[in-house]
């Protein structure tokens, strides 16, 4: 058998028979959107990670949308942001006709670098996007300093972060507004697309609640332009089971990265770790200048790897119209050449840990 980068097969088989359960009284119940799974699932979002308000929606990218949708986002706003990150981040500001603006990383975390933040506000600056990056929390604290001295919202794109914890606190309860994404491979996913918005401020979840739904607020009366941005039941209901067990699987990601770091750390760049955080290793993302031997020879040896991410937001074709040139975060750019993914999942077996530090080490 080769080694599974993300395995979801032995996580399912794991948990198959609550799953299977769960699923088949969700199809009995005929209801489909929304629902009872869906309402329960809020609770248990809002209870882990002790943010006021959960709200379950169809994606991370939706999420990001219908959080910059709900503070008013329009053309002609600016959002910073990171270039190092997946395309949803700076596609939801964009999609609204704002301006996606970029700030480079920190060549360890590689989240983005909170002191070069306030260069980059101007008066057309409405809110921050920092992702927690790879499962790692941002510089939570200080980005919500620099937001609040400057009347900015914060916007935790915690997709790949949900369930690490800053300062005692989890991931998606660290700033006024945080999303995250349940897409299968993420550390906590469903079995289709999935997300949600977590929020402080109560006006915020109710604009968000009608936002999702087309806008509106009474059966046939549409109060916004929104919308279709609902979560299935039959993606709650995975989630409900999933999640009591989630705690475990961030332990065992935490122990796989753990061997990996001491296997590794004299061959590659391995993880860094801020102080006071925690990490859920959505990604187990090492550097190396002489990466692309290495790719050469995991592949050779059956070994699946992953690069996130080759070219930064600000070389994307997509975002040529916003003027941006390489060269102009040079951070992101090194790192895009230097970084790749390991295999990584709490069912990951410990001979497939081994198989992979083994091709490592003969570097
Ligand atoms: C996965 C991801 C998203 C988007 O989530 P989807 O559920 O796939 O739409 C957004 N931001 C980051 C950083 C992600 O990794």
């Amino acid at each position: 058998m080769s080694v599974p980068f993300v395995d979801l097969q032995s996580q399912y088989q794991e948990y198959k028979q609550e799953i299977d359960t769960k699923i088949h009284q969700v199809l009995d119940s005929s209801s489909y959107i929304m629902g009872q799974e869906v309402k329960e699932l809020e609770e248990n979002l809002s209870g882990y990670t002790g943010s006021n308000h959960a709200i379950a929606c169809s994606s991370g990218t939706d999420a990001l949308l219908l959080a910059l949708m709900s503070i008013g986002i329009q053309p002609g706003d600016e959002v910073i942001t990171t270039p190092f990150t997946f395309i949803a981040t700076a596609e939801a500001i964009a999609f609204l006709g704002a301006k996606p603006v970029f700030v480079d990383i920190e060549q360890d975390s590689f989240n983005i670098n909170a002191a070069q933040i306030e260069q980059a506000v101007t008066d057309k600056t409405k809110a921050i996007i920092p992702v927690s990056l790879f499962g790692q929390p941002a510089d939570m604290d200080e980005i919500n300093e620099i937001a609040e001295k400057n009347g900015l919202l914060v916007i935790e794109d915690a997709a790949q972060s949900f369930g690490a914890e800053y300062k005692g606190r989890k991931s998606c309860n660290l700033s006024t507004i945080a999303c995250t994404s349940f897409f299968p491979a993420k550390p906590l996913g469903c079995y289709g697309d999935g997300g949600a918005v977590f929020t402080s401020d109560s006006d915020v979840a109710k604009k968000i609640r009608i936002l999702l739904n087309h806008g509106q607020n009474e059966r046939y009366k549409h109060k916004y332009i929104g919308i279709n941005g609902r979560l299935d039941a039959l993606q709650a209901a995975v989630l409900n089971v999933k999640l009591q067990y989630f705690d475990k699987e961030v332990q065992k990601r935490n122990e796989i990265a753990k061997r990996y770091d001491n296997a590794l750390e004299d061959t590659v760049l391995t993880p860094v770790l801020k102080p006071e955080r925690s990490s859920v290793y959505a990604q187990y993302c090492v550097k190396s200048q002489k990466r692309e031997d290495i790719l050469e020879k995991l592949k050779k040896n059956g070994i699946p790897f992953a690069v996130y991410y080759p070219i930064p937001l600000h070389m994307q074709e997509c975002f040529e119209g916003i003027g941006y040139k390489p060269g102009e975060f040079p951070v992101s750019e090194k790192v895009a050449k230097e970084i790749f993914a390991l295999p990584m999942s709490a069912f990951l077996s410990i001979e497939d840990q081994d198989k992979v530090m083994k091709v490592m080490q003969e570097q």
